[in-house]
């Protein structure tokens, strides 16, 4: 084994996946819809596979499919309020997994520390030791605890944010809205974190994976639209989630040509593309949208109001058993607080209590979820393992039926 996997090995995504599909009926774990994508991308993907194009099904450029960069320039160029290039500034990469691979492999040099906020979406820590950076973590804290609690009660410390920058200091990663506790970055949140940067000569590495999903009105900004950190910000991008189609891993990079020409280093040495037919199939989706761009037909309008309502109802079911939600402004997830939920008898172990709690819960009351101390670094588990996430991206039946498995529990 290389060194440089040594403590990366566990990893909760494949332990919980595999729990949940032996012995969940209701999964509201890992993060994906139980419903479908919508008509006019699925049959765009139909179109690229079965049409008369035989060269969808070939090799495309190799940074990402003509068409899809296209219309990516063109769509993040108006949200930017830049020109944005389609041959230099985007790359196309295999699920936002990959774009996160290329930012640390490029980017992130032996010594160097990477600031990462927590919890975190998990696969940040192994990705930035495999390319021999250090991860500085920062905790977002609760700052009241009312009687119904939301994700924006979790904040940063400006002191003890600015302490985490050093001379070593490569990046930042920013993930708004966040996984998995949901929270979206106000502005001046993040012109506390653009001025740090700016001082300290940081990039920014933004996972945006969630930029449509946020409710109750409330805005997501990018980083890259404050002033002065196009340069130096990386934004990340899923179509798995743009378009409820987690399975089809098209993801995407926007940034300055001075930074992405690195991650196509990465990317033309290691994945070299995308399946081609996914890409179209995106391109054709993000062009229906750019047409429909606001109105209220838009995908991008619609999708996020029925999560919003899907929302209500797992916080309503959880409160009703006692199972204290943290309200996201955004994202597929839900965290709930069990320190006034307790479960007899849980096995012990060396585990911590989420893990345990979840793993009981899996196997005897059949409903799925993650432990959230998974996203969390070494030292802070402990603090943080009365949390657990549950997904709420899920038919109506599914929410009914994890609120029956939750007022049958007792
Ligand atoms: N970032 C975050 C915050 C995520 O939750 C996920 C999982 N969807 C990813 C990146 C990876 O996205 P993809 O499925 O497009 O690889
Ligand atoms: N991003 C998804 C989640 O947080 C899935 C991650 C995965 O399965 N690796 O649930």
């Amino acid at each position: 084994q290389a060194q440089r996997l040594e403590g990366n090995d566990k990893n909760v995504w494949v332990e919980f996946v595999k729990l949940a599909a032996t012995y969940s009926t209701v999964n509201l774990g890992q993060g994906f819809p139980d419903f479908s994508p919508p008509d006019f991308v699925k049959e765009a993907f139909v179109k690229a596979v079965g049409g008369k194009d035989a060269r969808l099904h070939q090799y495309t450029r190799v940074f990402g499919h003509p068409t899809l960069v296209k219309i990516l320039a063109q769509f993040f160029g108006k949200l930017l309020g830049r020109e944005i290039d389609p041959l230099t500034n985007v790359l196309v990469t295999v699920g936002a997994y990959e774009a996160l691979f290329c930012c640390f492999q490029a980017l992130v040099d032996n010594g160097d520390e990477v600031i990462i906020i927590e919890p975190y979406f998990d696969c940040y820590e192994p990705m930035v030791k495999m390319a021999g950076g250090t991860p500085v973590f920062i905790p977002l804290r609760p700052v009241r605890a009312g009687k119904l609690m939301s994700s924006g009660d979790w904040q940063l410390d400006p002191a003890e944010l600015a302490s985490k920058f050093t001379k070593q200091t490569k990046a930042i990663v920013l993930n708004s809205p966040n996984n998995p506790l949901g929270k979206v970055f106000s502005r001046k949140e993040l012109e506390v974190i653009a001025d740090l940067c700016a001082k300290h000569d940081v990039l920014c590495f933004s996972d945006e994976v969630y930029e449509w999903l946020v409710y109750d009105g409330k805005e997501h900004v990018r980083i890259a639209s404050l002033p002065g950190m196009w340069d130096r910000t990386i934004a990340i991008g899923s179509a798995g989630k743009t378009f409820s189609a987690t399975g089809w891993k098209v993801g995407w990079t926007v940034g300055p040509d001075r930074l992405v020409k690195h991650l196509r280093t990465v990317h033309q040495n290691s994945v070299y593309h995308c399946a081609t037919a996914a890409q179209e199939a995106v391109a054709q989706g993000f062009q229906r949208e750019f047409e429909h761009y606001g109105k209220p037909d838009s995908y991008f309008v619609q999708l996020p109001q029925e999560l919003q309502q899907k929302r209500d109802r797992l916080v309503r079911s959880l409160s009703a058993v006692g199972m204290k939600p943290i309200v996201p402004e955004g994202t597929y997830f839900l965290i709930a607080d069990l320190s006034e939920f307790k479960v007899p008898d849980l096995p012990e172990s060396d585990e911590p209590y989420d893990y345990r709690f979840v793993k009981w819960m899996v196997k005897n009351k059949g409903l799925a979820a993650i432990p959230v101390s998974a996203f969390y670094s070494t030292p802070q588990k402990k603090n943080f393992e009365h949390l657990i996430r549950f997904c709420f991206a899920k038919e109506e039946a599914t929410l009914k039926a994890a609120e029956d498995i939750l007022q049958q529990w007792m």
